[in-house]
């Protein structure tokens, strides 16, 4: 039987990442397996889903790469994949369970119910299981509000084996006589849950551990409609542990970002979040750095741990770092700068032969897009528009600098051909010949020339800018430390 995996999110916020794992370790076996990943939307509950949520989770998966084989906007033959859309589906499913003496119709109010609560709590105290008065009764009025039930038994165990968890089981003691629909006819969680993974056939189901208590429901179900549909299998289960906060508790907004979308807006590579997200929870060896391919390679459930992981903004941006300076290539990095760069005013194609050559030597101290767009910046902003650092045109664009500045610009000039052999010959002859130091002219040159204090090499800035704005920012460095000098003096 062929894979076929789900994420099924409550669309009642942002997409958060923890989320996003349960997503990916299906996504992962999906394409290694040559399966199908299916996008489900469950969005019963009508005070908390929104179409803005369901957006965001859409817009934060095709960020991440995370394609879905069947779904909405994708189509498939399973649809629709909202769960508001699948309404008769659900009364269909509970119906013949009624009809299979699985189910039944209960009439029994919020206030009824809650008086069996206190009544058997006065008498033991906690763990009250709600075993409706309507299970044996058939008088009611199927056209009167009612809630359907599931007819849970009270012998016996509910177990399975999971994929991460190993062998888990619960007494059916514990079950009550669950709810299934509503009586606005929409599903409860494990129903609704339990009728699209088997009208969806679904083969795994993977989600976070605090589903695991749901878990017995939902089997539950499976195996009362194998007296509707023989031969009926639930899927295997994987339950994920939580992704916790430095703290220990829930990874959430307090400890950092948690949504997908802000990881964009904070210029993160969605290759480096999958990757440390992958990390968080399953390993291969000791290696901390896979791309896309690899993972789908390498994934393996045996491999997924049960110890719950702690984010780590440090390892996370180790591993953002490593993506942008070693897994990508300078003209895919020029794509996705170009629009960082632009938000900085600077208006360069990405395209352009002289972004990607800058990114090389630019891109080994930048960990985000906008720290590398920020350290491009000087290279293609208009000369005009070059500001400098305070402190640095305070410290090396002196009076004792000013000549020396004029003077490189000369040799520059006059570099032939313009390359960083030819640069740095005439450069060093002249250095010997007036016993300068490396400090005294390439500090004050890379002022001049980038408006800062860090940048690529003397030589190589030279030859990313070009003969000419080299030329003229050295000599418009002289100026201002000129300038400086009358103002001093
Ligand atoms: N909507 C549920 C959630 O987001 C889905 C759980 C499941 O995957 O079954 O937690």
């Amino acid at each position: 039987m062929s894979v076929r995996v789900r994420f099924a999110p409550s669309p009642t916020g942002q997409l958060h990442i923890g989320n996003v794992r349960t997503a990916l370790y299906s996504w992962l076996w999906a394409r290694q397996t040559g399966g199908a990943f299916v996008l489900r939307i469950e969005d019963t509950d009508e005070k908390r889903s929104t179409p803005e949520a369901v957006a965001t989770v859409y817009e934060s998966l095709r960020w991440l790469g995370l394609d879905w084989d069947e779904g909405p906007e994708a189509g498939g033959e399973h649809g629709p994949y909202l769960q508001s859309e699948r309404k008769a589906l659900y009364r269909e499913h509970a119906e013949k369970l009624i009809a299979e003496g699985a189910a039944f119709r209960c009439y029994a109010t919020r206030e009824e119910i809650q008086a069996l609560r206190a009544d058997y709590e006065v008498r033991h105290g906690k763990g009250f299981r709600f075993r409706s008065p309507w299970r044996e009764r058939t008088d009611g009025d199927p056209n009167a509000p009612h809630t359907v039930r599931f007819r849970a038994p009270s012998e016996g165990d509910t177990g399975w084996e999971d994929l991460v968890y190993g062998a888990v089981s619960y007494p059916n003691a514990e079950q009550q006589d669950f709810p299934l629909l509503r009586p606005n006819g929409l599903p409860l969680y494990n129903f609704g849950c339990f009728v699209d993974d088997l009208t969806m056939g679904i083969t795994l189901v993977s989600r976070g551990d605090d589903h695991l208590v749901n878990t017995p429901q939902q089997l539950l179900l499976y195996r009362a409609w194998r007296a509707i549909a023989a031969g009926t299998e639930p899927p295997r289960f994987a339950h994920l542990p939580i992704v916790l906060g430095p703290d220990g508790k829930r990874f959430s907004k307090r400890h950092g970002a948690a949504a997908v979308l802000e990881y964009r807006e904070k210029g993160y590579l969605p290759e480096a979040v999958l990757n440390y997200l992958a990390r968080l929870g399953w390993s291969h060896g000791d290696e901390e750095i896979f791309t896309r391919d690899e993972l789908v390679a390498k994934f393996a459930w045996e491999n997924v741990g049960r110890s719950p992981s702690k984010y780590d903004l440090k390892k996370f941006e180790h591993v953002q770092a490593t993506h942008l300076r070693e897994k990508k290539s300078d003209a895919e990095l020029a794509v996705l700068v170009a629009p960082h760069l632009a938000a900085r005013g600077v208006e360069v194609a990405a395209e352009d032969p002289r972004l990607v050559a800058a990114i090389a030597p630019v891109k080994l101290r930048a960990t985000t897009l906008p720290e590398l767009a920020e350290g491009l910046d000087y290279f293609f902003r208009p000369d005009a528009d070059l500001t400098y650092e305070a402190k640095g045109r305070r410290k090396f664009l002196t009076e004792e600098s000013a000549p020396r500045l004029a003077h490189l610009a000369g040799l520059v000039e006059a570099a032939e051909p313009f390359d960083e052999p030819t640069l740095e010959s005439a450069i060093t002859a002249w250095m010997e010949r007036e016993e300068l130091a490396m400090k005294h002219v390439a500090q004050p040159a890379r002022v001049a020339l980038t408006g800062r204090t860090r940048s690529p090499g003397l030589y190589e800035t030279l030859v990313l800018l070009g003969q000419a704005r080299s030329v003229a920012r050295l000599r418009r460095g002289a100026t201002l430390a000129s300038e400086a000098a009358e103002v001093s003096g």
